[in-house]
């Protein structure tokens, strides 16, 4: 007979994790991996240092090229899961192939947020989640002197500092959704801005953003509320939100991202859901929670392979770190500083 097969979608942290759990754990049990980007697992939180060329790309990498040749785990790269058959228990690949499973975690994180006003001007911002972003980055920046950071999320402050580094002139409008997932508060507002300001930075206040728009190569315009400015590049930090809408029509619970039960099983048996792209039931809140950040997400990722291997492990997360926000229960694991 052949040996079960878990299929993991996802290389970030949660995906690791969860794939050197079940590999310790079931030396036989077949262990596929399936990555949509080219490149192989990375640290997501040295971006900011790398478009601003702090670091070079090997230090980026988490494990060597022959990491997974060694630990006997298949890994499947620049392929994206496109949708899941749960009766046929096949991931159905964007090139459609289908990928037979036994067992399934979802593991595929988050993207960045555009605010609903903002998506027609999206092609018009830069986001930093991806090495792919990151190269936008690092194309465009050595054309420009200055950019303007919209949002503001706890990522954009790492990047503000890498830009500060290289010499650009940055400015930065604080507005409300500003350090989503915290909640902007005057109390937050102030600190911010004084450090931003000794940070050199100018700091701008608006209500709304009404419309962007090209100028030539080394501008756009970006017209507010409160007037208008001419940056090179702009920066657009909103949070980041499960990228689950391959999803939709699958089956599985899915409502802000794929809810799980405390053991991170889905509704579907043998299927689990860990990091940032997972909605955790916590019993004592009677409510899902959120995972952003991390350390969540190798958590989750853990949790996850322990309980598909017969385990019965809870995530355990105290009420007091799970805090609300424009109506989501969000758990954030975070260790930058500013
Ligand atoms: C610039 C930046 C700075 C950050 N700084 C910090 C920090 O200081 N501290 C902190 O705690 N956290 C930080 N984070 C957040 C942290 O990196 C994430 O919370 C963490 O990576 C989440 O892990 P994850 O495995 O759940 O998801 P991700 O890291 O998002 O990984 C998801 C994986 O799934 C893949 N994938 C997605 N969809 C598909 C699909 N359909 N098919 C196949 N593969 C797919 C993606 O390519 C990726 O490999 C930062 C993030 C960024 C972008």
């Amino acid at each position: 007979m052949s040996a079960e097969h878990c299929v993991i979608i996802g290389n970030g942290p949660a995906a690791n994790e969860a794939a050197l759990t079940l590999r310790k754990k079931a030396p036989d049990l077949k262990v596929t991996m399936i990555g949509r980007e080219l490149v192989r697992y990375y640290r997501p939180h040295l971006l900011p240092d790398y478009i601003a060329g702090k670091i070079p790309d090997h230090d980026l990498y988490v494990n060597p090229m022959n990491f997974y040749h060694d630990h006997d785990i298949y890994l499947r790269l620049g392929q994206q899961a496109a949708g899941i058959d749960f009766d046929r228990r096949e991931v159905l690949l964007d090139h459609k192939e289908r990928v037979r499973f036994d067992s399934l975690i979802v593991a595929v994180g988050g993207k960045p947020r555009i605010p609903e006003p903002l998506v027609p001007f999206a092609h018009l911002m830069l986001t930093l989640k991806t090495m792919a972003d990151a190269r936008k980055w690092m194309e465009k920046l050595p054309r420009v002197d200055s950019v303007l950071i919209v949002g503001g999320d706890l990522t954009s402050l790492a990047v503000t500092k890498s830009l500060i580094s290289m010499g650009k002139r940055v400015s930065f409008i604080l507005c409300s959704e500003a350090f989503w997932p915290l909640r902007m508060n005057e109390e937050i507002r102030r600190e911010a801005a004084t450090r931003l300001l000794e940070y050199g930075v100018e700091v701008l206040s608006c209500r709304a953003i009404t419309r962007i728009t090209r100028i030539d190569d080394h501008r756009v315009e970006v017209e507010t509320d409160s007037g208008g400015f001419r940056p090179g590049l702009v920066g657009a930090f909103y949070g980041l939100m499960p990228d689950v809408q391959f999803l939709a029509r699958s089956g599985l619970d899915i409502e802000r991202g794929i809810l799980v039960d405390e053991y991170l099983r889905t509704r579907v048996a043998d299927v689990y859901a860990a990091g940032d792209c997972a909605q955790v039931y916590h019993p004592g809140l009677k409510d899902y929670w959120v995972s952003i950040g991390h350390a969540n997400a190798t958590y989750l990722g853990r949790i996850a392979a322990l309980n598909l291997l017969g385990g019965r492990v809870a995530a355990e997360v105290a009420p007091t770190s799970i805090f609300r926000v424009d109506g989501i229960n969000a758990n954030v694991s975070w260790w930058l500083e500013f």
